[in-house]
């Protein structure tokens, strides 16, 4: 129907679940959490470019890797490293090199430069280092890294302003995230600062979660016997799935409104959770 009405979906949720300024982002917000990281990053997501450059053109090469969004590491960008050294060549019969003599072995200075990148930018910076690269035949070598990606990942973990009584805690997380209730386990003798969030499902990261120093894990979906392996180590609060998950919408709000000015947004109304709460 939507097809027949030139009308597009565009379905995210688990993708949404898994980057950094996504659905978990949101829940940090609310609470006023900082210095996030992402609690289990994802690895074998990223590849490293590594090619060699005459000296000349290393800086034309390298601004226009990073401007298709190669470097990233973190809040650095423009993250590259170079070696010098010597480059060797014949140019052979139907070649039409940029420098050297036909049939004559060539030593050229050259720079072997290396950057990181998300994989799935690969074909678009090979592309572009073709299309910026001085040489006919350009030299090049990518590898599939097993590094975490520090931009992907489930859950997310950051530090309260301050560290807050477990009740006090609580009353902040209700109002924050306008719950009716919080299903959690008791802590003694801990204060909150450090915590752990996962929007959706999230009993899955409770090792990673104390694993991490969290003092409180907010998640939900939490089974019975899940409860008991906080084992006082921190608290769990079990906020609901739905509830989780609610502000999500508002973030993809925003995202629409900074990237197409021009379009009228309208958000649904409409309350999809099945879980009612009778008290
Ligand atoms: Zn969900």
């Amino acid at each position: 129907m939507a097809i027949q009405h030139n009308i597009a979906i565009y379905a995210i949720h688990t993708n949404l679940d898994n980057v950094k300024n996504g659905v978990n982002h949101q829940i940090a917000l609310r609470l006023g959490l900082n210095q996030t990281r992402i609690l289990q990053p994802k690895s074998a997501t990223l590849s490293k470019l590594q090619t060699y450059v005459p000296h000349a053109q290393v800086k034309q090469v390298l601004d226009a890797l990073f401007n298709v969004g190669a470097g990233k590491i973190g809040n650095y960008s423009h993250c590259s490293f170079r070696v010098n050294g010597e480059g060797t060549f014949k140019a052979l019969e139907g070649a039409n090199p940029f420098v050297g003599q036909m049939g004559e072995v060539h030593t050229e200075a050259e720079a072997k430069v290396e950057v990181v990148f998300p994989s799935y930018l690969r074909h678009k910076l090979v592309q572009t280092l073709f299309e910026v690269h001085p040489y006919e035949e350009v030299a090049y070598d990518i590898f599939s890294l097993v590094n975490e990606n520090q931009e992907i990942g489930s859950g997310l973990i950051g530090q309260l302003e301050r560290a807050m009584e477990p009740t006090e805690f609580l009353a902040m997380l209700k109002e924050k995230m306008e719950l009716s209730s919080i299903r959690y386990t008791e802590v003694s003798g801990k204060k909150i600062e450090r915590v752990a969030v996962c929007g959706g499902a999230g009993s899955f990261l409770l090792k990673q979660a104390i694993a991490s120093g969290a003092d409180a894990f907010v998640s939900a979906d939490f089974k019975y016997h899940e409860f008991f392996d906080a084992e006082n180590r921190l608290m769990i609060a079990d906020i609901g799935h739905y509830e989780s998950e609610k502000f999500t919408k508002s973030l993809i709000y925003e995202l629409i409104l900074k990237k197409f000015p021009t379009f009228a947004i309208l958000l649904s109304k409409t309350n999809t959770n099945p879980v009612n709460y009778y008290s």
